[in-house]
């Protein structure tokens, strides 16, 4: 894989993650088309927003990537559990969305089989060793395969979200937690946060 300049070494994203996995090898190559395609350097502030809509382990890789993060407010996770991303330049207004097209199996044939043999009942120490080889196979696939063939790539037109704001910082009159204002909820007549609010 040719790598630009701009993005951190993959090594990078599996400190974060925890493990490296399938998902981090998509979040990869989903924060590196964003960032090529976008022509944005690695977000230092949010001028650069990804809309995300599933929570699986590459939105870290993402997150790595891109420097769009929860925290910061230009990471917006939306729940469908698709393996679609879009993108948005707030600087030139450009935006992108991108789709995963193909499905594991499609990428490595030997994948499937293999889990499900080391995932049965009867499953020995070589059935484990050759799943963990075709994840491998499928890992390395994923990593080096031109992008185009992996994900469906469309510019889309979008709004730009209001950025994030600054809420004021409230007390819950039943649980007493601090909680953002805008998540206040009114109970009999009290200022309370949704936990209280729900039960
Ligand atoms: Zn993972
Ligand atoms: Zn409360």
């Amino acid at each position: 894989m040719k790598k630009s300049k701009q993005l951190p070494d993959y090594p990078k994203i599996t400190e974060f993650h925890g493990h490296e996995c399938l998902g981090t090898a998509i979040g990869y190559r989903v924060g590196e088309m964003a960032i090529e395609k976008l022509s944005t350097k690695k977000a230092v502030d949010e001028e650069f927003l990804a809309i995300v809509e599933n929570n699986s382990c590459s939105v870290d890789a993402i997150q790595v990537v891109t420097g769009c993060t929860m925290g910061k407010g230009n990471l917006i996770f939306k729940d469908y559990g698709k393996q679609v991303y879009t993108f948005l330049n707030r600087n030139t207004g450009n935006a992108i969305k991108i789709s995963l097209k193909l499905d594991l199996e499609t990428i490595n044939p030997h994948f499937h089989e293999a889990r499900m043999k080391a995932f049965s009942s009867k499953a020995d120490e070589a059935d484990k060793k050759e799943f963990e080889k075709q994840k491998d196979v499928l890992n390395r696939k994923i990593l080096e395969m031109p992008g185009e063939e992996l994900f469906k790539m469309e510019k889309v037109e979008m709004e730009p979200p209001e950025k994030a704001r600054i809420y004021q910082t409230i007390k819950c009159k039943e649980c007493g937690d601090l909680f953002s204002e805008h998540r206040a909820r009114v109970k009999d007549g009290k200022i309370v946060c949704i936990p209280c609010y729900e039960n």
